[in-house]
């Protein structure tokens, strides 16, 4: 099988990932791999800026490695994360492209946000908790399915008990 993403430089955010061949709707790219780690080891990696650990539950975290953990955040993603470890196109990604998704779709932790400048016409300029989210972009992507099963989960027990 072909890869159907490159790695190259992505300017000031480092390295990203590209699109080799026109990568469809719905059409897995990658599996995001790695060991699970608490709260805190995922903490002290983010801190000492050693890697980007995935969330995956309230407490738990996927140490993503490489080529997962090159995916670049933007507020106007191509991509999100589905059942919980896949990277999912969410539209036609053109070859060339970056592919990006959201890094608010994963978190939920209220301990830590990072400046954006994805330079996207809706870009919010602080990533930071899901739950933080414009509600309309919250429905849109619990609607597309992209949000990690932990935050959607607990989203739709607290509506459940108001
Ligand atoms: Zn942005």
């Amino acid at each position: 099988m072909s890869k159907i993403f490159e790695i190259k430089e992505s300017g000031s955010l480092g390295r990203g990932l590209f699109a080799t061949r026109l990568i469809k709707r719905d059409e897995l790219i990658l599996e995001f791999i790695g060991p699970i780690i608490s709260f805190e080891e995922a903490l002290q990696k983010t801190l000492d800026k050693l890697s980007c650990p995935l969330q995956i539950g309230p407490r738990e975290y996927v140490d993503i490695q490489e080529p997962g953990v090159l995916a670049n955040h933007s507020c106007s993603p191509n991509a999100g994360v589905k059942k919980d470890h896949y990277l999912v196109a969410i539209e036609e990604i053109l070859p060339g492209q970056e592919i990006f998704y959201d890094y608010s779709t994963t978190m939920d932790e209220d301990n830590w946000t990072l400046e954006c400048k994805c330079g996207s016409p809706n870009c919010r300029h602080i990533i930071g908790d899901f739950r933080h989210l414009p509600l309309d972009i919250q429905k849109k992507y619990l609607d597309l399915n992209i949000v990690q099963s932990f935050i959607a989960k607990k989203l739709l027990t607290n509506i459940a008990q108001h």
